[in-house]
């Protein structure tokens, strides 16, 4: 048996209107955000864990969290914890005021953006609010923590023991923000006494060919994530974890996975792909017997009784994906105009957190 975990982080750090972009995912009055993730997986019958940032509240209200908080718990899904200690100040995409907002309105340290730059008694605190917010809005305490940007440590395991907070989803293997990522690939195991459900990750190896010659590109680590594999990949990895006795597939998405942003994020627009991605996978998934789709909190009620049972291996699918000449030359006339575009700064953040390691 696999094990499905669709997973969803809840974050608004950008926009004009950030939590009515990002979380609700208003378009034209029409919603593809948080609501629009609970009617796919409701049609399919299966429940979801979302990862709310409730450190946002601090920006935005205390009202406008507690709702995004209430709307998934009275659905039946979950509300777990995001760590987001802070977000990056000098974004030059937010504009003015928002960079304004994340300056002075913190919760934490506005230039220690994840966990792993905090201290263990730190990271305690960190995880002691968010866990009490989430109590004091929902009524339930939240029972895994995932940390932005994958950035835990090992002191994060103690400081999760220390709050009883008894899972952890942050190890995402070949992600450079990670500390911990060589510990396990597609495997569950215990830190600390804590249970780390991994982010899944699959090899892919892109090819042209030219008449009877192929060439290779480099190996590239990618998490099974709905914005960044194809529906292909996502299908390739459902299969060979079960050849290769994977017991667990971690599908992450965020709130705003169905929708495209302007560079800026000011203008809004519906990410068709991704949502009929979703929307595929789930109905096929949900219709193979060698999977099972569960919430963290189900996870833990059978793991606890019966932890064999999710005993897997630690192997990493792989797959060699053709990419036509044309697709290889569009990326790369992409790569180069980005090049030219991307604010060094941006993507000096971005170097330093947000990547896939190459191989
Ligand atoms: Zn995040």
């Amino acid at each position: 048996m696999i094990y499905l975990f669709i997973s969803i982080d809840v974050e608004a750090p950008h926009g004009n209107n950030p939590v009515d972009q990002m979380i609700w995912g208003s378009i034209n009055g029409e919603r593809f955000g948080i609501k629009k993730i609970m009617d796919i997986c409701e049609k399919y019958n299966v429940k979801s864990s979302f990862f709310l940032d409730v450190y946002e509240a601090r920006f935005y209200g205390v009202h406008a969290m507690k709702k995004v908080a209430l709307e998934i718990k009275n659905r039946g899904h979950e509300v777990e914890l995001h760590t987001h200690p802070s977000w990056w100040t000098e974004d030059p995409r937010d504009s003015f005021s928002l960079r304004r907002i994340k300056k002075t309105r913190s919760m934490f340290d506005p230039k220690r953006n994840w966990m792993h730059q905090y201290s263990l008694v730190e990271q305690v605190k960190i995880l002691e609010v968010g866990k009490s917010l989430i109590e004091e809005w929902t009524g339930t305490s939240p029972i895994a923590h995932r940390a932005g940007g994958y950035g835990i440590n090992k002191e994060t395991f103690t400081a999760l023991k220390n709050v009883e907070i008894p899972i952890d989803s942050s190890i995402c293997h070949g992600w450079l923000n990670c500390k911990l990522d060589k510990i396990t690939v597609n495997k569950i195991m215990s830190i600390t006494n804590v249970i780390e459900v991994p982010v899944t990750t699959m090899e892919i190896r892109p090819f042209i060919t030219f008449g009877p010659f192929a060439m290779y590109s480099k190996n590239r680590i990618y998490k099974t994530d709905i914005e960044r594999l194809s529906l292909e990949n996502l299908f390739s990895f459902a299969h060979q974890a079960k050849d290769l006795n994977i017991s667990i597939m971690t599908l992450t998405l965020h709130s705003h996975s169905f929708i495209t942003f302007s560079p800026n994020f000011s203008d809004v627009e519906l990410n068709k792909e991704n949502l009929s991605k979703f929307e595929l996978f789930l109905n096929s998934i949900t219709q193979n017997k060698h999977f099972r789709c569960m919430t963290f909190k189900e996870f833990y009620a059978e793991y606890s009784v019966f932890p064999s049972k999710f005993n897997g291996s630690n192997e990493i699918p792989y797959v060699e994906r053709k990419v036509k000449l044309k697709e290889v030359l569009g990326s790369f006339y992409k790569k180069n105009l980005q090049k030219q575009k991307i604010d060094p700064k941006l993507k000096k953040y971005w170097e330093q957190f947000s990547q896939e390691k190459t191989l």
